[in-house]
């Protein structure tokens, strides 16, 4: 991999990057089969990361000819990878071992180790004979839909698609290493004006975000819409609250620090909420909820957006859901894409009925969904929340942070670039958007 990095910093063409020789293993972050069952009787808080996630060579497998080749440049760690790690709510071999049994191509995934990750910046190194839109050298990012698209079912909406799945969660060989191998229609240029940390932690993420609230797939939201959004700097929510802002609405952010009210605000955000000084107690005890705490948070909303909201951007789940069910004002819809603190979710159905909400599913984006949402991060306007920046050997400790919410906006992780601040092309674009903007979640210090 050395070489083709040297190459790669040296700007060799497509060509000369084609003409070199694959490594026959690679550098990459994977846990391990016969490990799944580590933390069996350890509470979920106390699943360590650190201890599940190895560094180290995996071999290079073979191609298919709808993928490519990439010289991963940098990744970012998502909640999957989390998920990944603790081995919750299943291991995610039982989904390499299904995705085995699928196809020839489909067999290389189950292995006794999988390689995690879901975002790259990337080079491509080389391309399968069925690759038409792509070559090597070209500079990339990377969407994480990953289907069989001789699926009838993949055509329409990708995301409905019968064999959907998310690369490098319900796949093998995914972005937390120096090489991956994806499917050609996965790929989206790179950001220009951006670092490869900078456009490495965008498309899970701000393509979820994107299709939750602007597709017509989900909440279609509509100029002066107010939007309540929990985890407003979390990694989804640090893109919901920049599309409300872009599509005229009015988010009403919530965060659980005043570090965080300040970065909101540098972000535009007006509405903040601190739900640690706000000190909800939605649930009375494990079985109850209160209420009357629904109500506090409603006119808290109301005291700073004169009115209820028209949406709600859910993912926390169980300890929230009920709040933003009684929230969401009449006709109003909760998207939700998650429940990061528990599944199993209860709200007041009459809430729901007799106002005619709507609760609405998302999950990750289509094609043309993370394609558009990549284009307003090309165009500058959607800024990349990037906080922090580590080595691959330290997956494991930038799991760990997410798991127990120390960060804010998304964490990189460089890969085969040696150093943070490379990969910059257009620094025209970059001075236009502005390095204050762009560098905002990492020197807010919340
Ligand atoms: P993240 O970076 O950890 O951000 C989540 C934010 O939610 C946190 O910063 C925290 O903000 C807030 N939060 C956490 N627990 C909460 C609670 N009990 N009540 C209220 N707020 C709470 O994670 P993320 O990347 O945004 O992902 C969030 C969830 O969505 C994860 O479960 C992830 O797996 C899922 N996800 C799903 C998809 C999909 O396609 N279905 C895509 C991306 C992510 P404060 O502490 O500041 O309030």
């Amino acid at each position: 991999m050395k070489e083709i990095l040297s190459a790669i910093q040296a700007g060799a063409s497509g060509d000369e990057l084609a003409a070199l020789p694959l490594p026959e293993s690679y550098r990459a972050a994977f846990v391990k089969r016969d490990e799944a069952n580590m933390f069996e009787g350890v509470a979920s808080e106390d699943k360590d990361p650190r201890k599940s996630i190895h560094v180290d060579e995996v071999a290079t497998p073979e191609l298919a000819p709808d993928e490519v080749y990439l010289a991963v440049m940098a990744s970012s760690i998502n909640f999957n990878t989390v998920w990944t790690s603790i081995f919750e709510p299943l291991s995610t071999f039982g989904f390499l071992d299904r995705l085995g049994k699928e196809s020839v191509w489909g067999a290389r995934h189950a292995l006794d180790y999988h390689v995690v990750g879901s975002d790259a910046s990337a080079v491509v190194l080389k391309v399968g004979s069925a690759v038409r839109k792509w070559k090597p050298g070209d500079k990339v990012t990377v969407h994480c839909n990953y289907l069989d698209d001789q699926s009838p079912s993949a055509h329409d909406d990708s995301m409905l698609a019968d064999n959907q799945r998310i690369w490098g969660f319900e796949t093998n060989f995914g972005g937390l290493a120096d090489l991956s191998i994806v499917k050609a229609n996965q790929l989206m240029p790179k950001p220009t004006h951006l670092t490869w940390e900078e456009a490495a932690i965008n498309a899970l993420c701000n393509s979820t975000s994107y299709r939750m609230l602007v597709s017509r797939n989900g909440a279609n939201m509509r100029q002066g819409d107010k939007v309540l959004v929990w985890g407003a700097s979390g990694g989804l929510g640090a893109y919901a609250v920049q599309h409300i802002l872009n599509g005229g609405g009015t988010p009403v952010g919530v965060v659980s620090s005043q570090s965080k009210v300040d970065l909101l605000h540098s972000l535009g955000v007006e509405a903040v909420i601190d739900r640690k000084v706000a000190n909800y107690r939605f649930w009375k005890d494990e079985h109850t909820q209160d209420e009357s705490e629904w109500r506090r948070l409603g006119k808290d909303i109301r005291a700073l957006v004169g009115d209820d909201v028209d949406i709600v951007f859910e993912h926390p789940g169980r300890q929230t859901m009920g709040a933003s069910v009684f929230a969401a004002k009449r006709a109003g819809m909760i998207v939700t894409c998650a429940a990061t603190s528990g599944y199993m979710i209860e709200y007041d159905n009459r809430h729901l009925w007799m106002k005619l909400k709507t609760i609405k599913g998302s999950h990750f984006a289509n094609y043309r969904e993370a394609w558009d949402a990549n284009q307003l991060i090309c165009d500058g306007k959607v800024l990349p929340p990037l906080s922090a920046v580590h080595p691959l050997e330290a997956v494991g400790e930038a799991a760990y942070q997410v798991h127990h919410n120390l960060h804010e906006g998304k964490i990189g992780v460089l890969c085969l670039a040696p150093e943070e601040g490379l990969g910059i092309d257009d620094h025209e674009l970059r001075e236009k958007v502005g390095e204050d903007r762009i560098n905002l979640f990492r020197n807010s210090g919340a």
